[in-house]
């Protein structure tokens, strides 16, 4: 792996719940899941389908010890947990962090509620990887590995949820899923969360044309993501948390109207690679 790297994958892209069919083959139908690696330390992203192929990716070339951030854990962010082979593989470090529900649950919970019967054939105790579970409290700064550093902060989004801001090497990635806007107003944590960053993941669920019908779901639209980017400073945008009925072809006339307006934009697709090169002065 290439140290001098700052790298990030889409593995889900797709909001609420997955889809299958030729009119979503190019841009995929799995749920939310992003790797980062930053040099040698692997970070993921919510644990949505999209985790079942990056677990097989993660096999193959020889990962076995890395941290997984849930934003927060509706199934869309949630459901590819059980099927990700690493955690079965007794030579695994799992370290999972969660502060979505801070107060209420800790991650250690959330995850057993989860994968138990009758939801789940069988209990938390089959995984033979070494789980740590990591609580934190929105705010918190995270250092999950040397030199890198995870901002946290609240969205808006029933039932809570986290964004993040992820540094190292000088580079700066913040996912920002899932969360609903104010009209004309923008978010100040977001604004925090994205300040100056060289990639800003955002939940472009609908279109701002869509918006009044759906207010209350905790989603958001390209349109707020480019003025929040544009305010912040940021170079890319990666429209993400595709509506499940969003075909190909709206996702690129989404695309080609988001670039118009904001050149650093672009709707994020599964499998997808973004590389960030970064100075080696920079890594600490
Ligand atoms: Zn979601
Ligand atoms: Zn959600």
């Amino acid at each position: 792996m290439d140290d001098d790297v700052f790298l990030v994958r889409f593995w889900g892209v797709r909001g609420s719940i997955s889809v299958s069919g030729p009119e979503f083959s190019r841009y995929g139908g799995n749920t939310i899941c992003i790797e980062m690696r930053c040099g040698k330390h692997t970070l993921l992203f919510d644990a949505g389908s999209g985790l079942r192929p990056a677990g097989w990716a993660l096999r193959a070339s020889g990962v076995t010890d890395f941290d997984l951030f849930f934003t927060h854990c509706h199934y869309d962010h949630i459901i590819g947990l059980p099927a990700f082979k690493p955690m079965y593989d007794r030579s695994v470090k799992l370290r999972l962090w969660s502060g979505h529900l801070a107060g209420r649950m800790t991650t250690r919970q959330m995850v057993d509620e989860f994968m138990r019967p009758p939801w789940f054939p069988v209990r938390l105790d089959v995984c033979k990887a070494s789980l740590d579970y990591r609580d934190f409290v929105s705010g918190d700064v995270l250092r999950p590995r040397q030199g890198v550093v995870v901002r946290t902060g609240s969205l808006t989004h029933p039932g809570g949820c986290i964004g993040y801001r992820v540094e190292w090497g000088g580079r700066v990635v913040a996912v920002i899923t899932d969360t609903e806007h104010e009209p004309g107003q923008l978010d100040q944590a977001i604004l925090d969360l994205i300040e100056d960053a060289d990639l800003v993941i955002y939940d472009c669920t609908y279109t701002e044309e869509e918006m009044e019908r759906y207010r209350g779901n905790g989603h958001s639209t390209w349109q707020q993501g480019v003025k929040l980017c544009e305010a912040a400073g940021a170079r890319g945008l990666a429209l993400f948390h595709h509506d499940p009925s969003r075909t190909d072809d709206q996702l690129d006339e989404m695309e080609k109207l988001a670039k118009d307006r904001f050149a650093g934009a672009f709707a994020a697709r599964d499998g997808q690679t973004l590389e960030f090169p970064v100075s080696s002065h920079k890594k600490r």
